[in-house]
């Protein structure tokens, strides 16, 4: 619930004297790598894939909170510019009729965006202040008093201050620092899958849903490109326990679980899902940890608190990657106290935001025909625009229940390139 409490402004202090290892550059990394490197921070990003990652679906941001932060960042216009603007979305029958239709106010918050596209705005404000290691993993950590030591898969051997995990809902930072992910993680019983394909149903943006028990297709069109659409593919499941690295293996499991649907137009999607290079697939699941912090490694975004589906993991990752930062600054960089204030700040906070994904799966892919058909009943009651003012407060006020401090201006100033060539300290 938004909080009425007044924000409090706390002085904020250069971060000049840290060096700061961020592993992952989806949205958490790049959002807080934006912070620090204001502070002044020296700042490394170190990113398992070769390139920045493109794809994922829409985001979208909802609620005060999220608008606050986007403006700190200096990047609303941009979000804006490059919005999608999803038009309506309708749950069809398998022979093409419409069922329900729901309307783009409900489903696309205050800004809706391309996960892809936002890294990439993240990554271009901060590629010059920051430095980026792509097609490299942190392979060990090992914390003493003055610092972490920290071996790399391929690169040479380093030492940092600290070690900020937002890699995302399997980390290997958190491994490594907190436990096997068996501990951690906890599967919601279902599967996502999302993948570029040709535009076949000529969508302008709008989507069509198709759903049986179990398993639903969605087929978008977000930004009105003619040519590309997306494809969705949600299904109930026992835990797979699959390779995560191997796609081809995914795409045989895609193709076994949506075989023989009723709607003509799943076919052409598992068609398309052969060729597909963008293939994203994960479990539906939430990440509970114990302390968001272990000396000098702590957690941000989907590392520490994700929650896959539900639109609101990025908006969260944004919010406390300007809550960590802040509280580094506040505390001068002392990590005890601002780990631990930024875990009083965030906990409650994201554990709210995870609790509004938790139905997720059972909502998208309803694992009865009748509860298909109560699910489609709830749309058509939110289509109305009573309900729907509801229903969005209702989603808000996940994303608004955190009273963000003002930390002031930014101090310490953008690192160059030259600062980064001059450093490199060994452990
Ligand atoms: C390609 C992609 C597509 C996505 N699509 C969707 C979607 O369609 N729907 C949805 O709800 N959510 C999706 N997500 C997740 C969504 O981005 C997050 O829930 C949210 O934005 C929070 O972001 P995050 O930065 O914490 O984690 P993530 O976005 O998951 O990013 C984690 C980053 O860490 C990198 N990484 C992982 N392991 C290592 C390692 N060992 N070393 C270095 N780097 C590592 C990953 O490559 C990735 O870039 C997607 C994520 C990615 C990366």
């Amino acid at each position: 619930m938004k909080s009425t409490k007044k924000p409090r402004t706390t002085v904020t202090h250069s971060l000049a004297h840290l060096d700061v290892l961020i592993s992952g550059a989806s949205i958490a990394g790049p959002a807080l790598a934006l912070w620090l490197a204001r502070y002044g921070a020296r700042v490394t990003v170190v990113e398992k894939a070769p390139a920045l990652r493109e794809g994922g679906f829409a985001v979208d941001f909802r609620g005060e909170a999220h608008r606050t932060v986007l403006r700190r960042m200096g990047i609303w216009d941009e979000v804006h510019r490059r919005q999608t603007r999803m038009g309506r979305q309708v749950i069809v029958e398998a022979d093409g009729r419409e069922r329900v239709e729901l309307p783009a106010f409900l489903m696309s918050g205050d800004v809706e965006i391309f996960r892809g596209d936002l890294s990439a705005i993240l990554y271009e404000r901060t590629r010059d202040d920051v430095e980026y290691v792509f097609g490299d993993s942190v392979a060990t950590l090992s914390e003493h008093s003055d610092g972490v030591d920290v071996t790399f898969d391929h690169g040479a051997p380093r030492r940092f201050d600290l070690v900020v995990g937002a890699d995302g809902l399997h980390s290997r930072t958190r491994r490594l620092a907190f436990g096997n992910e068996s501990r951690h993680l906890r599967f919601l019983g279902y599967y996502v899958a999302g993948f570029g394909i040709p535009n076949h149903l000529g969508l302008d943006r709008t989507a069509q849903v198709y759903s049986e028990p179990g398993r639903t297709v969605m087929v978008s069109n977000y930004d009105g490109d003619p040519e590309r659409a997306g494809a969705g593919l949600v299904f109930a499941s026992e835990w797979l326990g699959h390779d995560r690295h191997d796609k081809e293996a995914q795409k045989r499991l895609l193709a076994a679980r949506f075989a023989d649907m009723g709607w003509p137009h799943a076919a052409v999607v598992l068609e398309n899902l052969e060729d597909a290079d963008d293939l994203y697939f994960d479990a539906i699941a939430q990440i509970h940890v114990d302390g968001l912090a272990r000396g000098r490694v702590v957690l941000l975004g989907d590392a520490g608190y994700g929650a896959t589906m539900g639109g609101i993991g990025t908006g969260t990752a944004l919010v406390c990657a300007y809550v960590l930062a802040g509280e580094l600054a506040a505390a001068r960089g002392d990590h005890r106290a601002a780990f631990a204030a930024y875990e009083a700040e965030v906990r409650d906070y994201a554990r709210g935001c995870q609790r509004t994904s938790g139905n997720a799966g059972p909502f998208l892919a309803p694992p009865t025909e009748r509860r298909i058909r109560s699910r489609d009943r709830a749309y058509r009651l939110l289509a109305s625009r009573f309900l729907a003012g509801f229903f969005k407060r209702l989603t808000e006020r996940a994303a608004n229940g955190i009273t963000l401090k003002d930390y002031g201006p930014a101090e310490g100033g953008p690192r160059t390139a030259r600062d980064y060539a001059s450093r490199n300290r060994q452990p």
